[in-house]
């Protein structure tokens, strides 16, 4: 636990979240601003900042969370498939830094980058 870490503290139930899953080492909740009708975001229990620092010794837990992603997709109802998104480090567009896969879908999906 990253004392100043807003996922750590929802991890925790020290800030309140609307919890989508929890097991011993996966935590996942909708996000507080969704871009579609459903967003959620699964988390690993362990302060992991981002896929930047993330080892060997977390593999298992990453290929956990994807193999994850889409049984929790499935069970919000997003049967046409979904986005996942992981925004890694500044240069990323990474706004909260603990490790997160942002699960995205229903409603109109756009390409994900836009084109001209
Ligand atoms: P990222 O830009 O990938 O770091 O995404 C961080 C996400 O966390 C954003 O989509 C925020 O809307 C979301 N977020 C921030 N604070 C909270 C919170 N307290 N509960 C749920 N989602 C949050
Ligand atoms: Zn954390």
């Amino acid at each position: 636990m990253s004392d100043n870490c807003i996922f750590c503290k929802i991890v925790h139930g020290d800030i309140p979240s609307r919890k989508v899953y929890e097991d011993d080492e996966v935590f996942a909740f909708h996000d507080i601003n969704p871009v579609a009708p459903v967003h959620f975001m699964l988390v690993p229990k362990l302060h992991i900042v981002s896929l930047l620092e993330a080892e060997e010794v977390h593999a298992a837990l990453l290929g956990r969370m994807l193999l994850l992603a889409p049984k929790l997709a499935l069970e919000q109802g997003l049967k046409n498939g979904f986005r996942t998104v992981i925004n890694s480090g500044k240069g990323g567009g990474q706004e909260v830094f603990h490790l997160h896969i942002h699960v995205i879908g229903g409603g109109n999906i756009p390409p994900m980058v836009k084109r001209d």
